[in-house]
């Protein structure tokens, strides 16, 4: 894990030019829309160290759009953190929507969960704190399961992704969507590998081979999109 102030450089422009554009389009086109359960939730992540680490509100405006178009209700986030990109789910899906939600950590969790209960959106949300690969294969040993997701975040230990979706894939509904976080890891997948933070170089290397696996994967439609820190938008065909 990089240092707060290194994830900060690394953020603060998104992968945009300049930090001017990104404010620009932050300030245009996402803040003035943005929850104010969401502002509040945001607020509250960035004392925490790994305050950074929280989904871009980019990437989130971009998610909800996308949650909308697929008239998603039976989602899996893979990565809760503070919960963020949780809030910003079970604010857009129905009311009788549901989310597994996984995380190693509840205690992060916590942290965004009162603001979670006060704009009622608790009863959306099964947290189940553990590892998700177990998680996952036990949601596969149960036949209900298989093909009946409409849609997955994965933004946890990127090491794992293939893992991930491997197990996804047959989770999903044809047609269902699974949108993959930080595939662009800062930018650094395109620098030459000796100018790359060092501390960055696992995560560069897992984000590399990611994004080659995607491209060649037949089971799926793709888009990789620059927002927030990079997402890759995949469609189960
Ligand atoms: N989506 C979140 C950010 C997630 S950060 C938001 O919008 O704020 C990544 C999270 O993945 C961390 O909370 C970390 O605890 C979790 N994580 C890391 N490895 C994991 C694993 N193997 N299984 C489940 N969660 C994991
Ligand atoms: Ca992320």
């Amino acid at each position: 894990m990089e240092s707060k102030a290194e994830m900060t450089a690394l953020m603060d422009k998104g992968l945009l030019q300049t930090t001017e554009l990104y404010e620009y389009l932050l300030e245009t086109s996402v803040y003035p829309r943005e929850a104010e359960s969401l502002k509040e939730l945001r607020a509250l992540t960035t004392s925490h160290p790994w305050g950074p680490m929280a989904t871009a509100p980019d990437a989130g405006q971009f998610m909800a759009l996308m949650l909308k178009l697929i008239n998603a209700k039976k989602t899996i986030e893979i990565g809760v953190f503070t919960g963020y990109s949780l809030l910003l789910t079970a604010l857009t899906i129905p009311d009788d929507g549901k989310i597994t939600a996984i995380d190693v950590d509840r205690s992060a969790y916590e942290i965004g969960l009162p603001v979670i209960e006060k704009v009622g959106m608790k009863h959306k949300i099964n947290f189940i704190e553990s590892e998700a690969l177990p998680v996952l294969d036990q949601l596969l040993k149960d036949p209900e399961n298989r093909g009946t997701f409409d849609f997955v975040f994965v933004d946890a230990d990127k090491e794992n992704y293939k893992n991930y979706h491997e197990r996804v894939l047959e989770l999903l509904k044809r047609g269902g969507v699974v949108i993959y976080d930080n595939t662009l890891w800062g930018g650094t997948v395109a620098m030459p590998e000796h100018l790359a933070p060092v501390r960055v170089m696992g995560t560069r290397s897992d984000a590399i081979e990611f994004n080659k696996y995607l491209a060649a994967d037949a089971r799926v439609q793709i888009s990789q999109v620059p927002l927030g820190d990079g997402i890759t938008i995949c469609r189960r065909l």
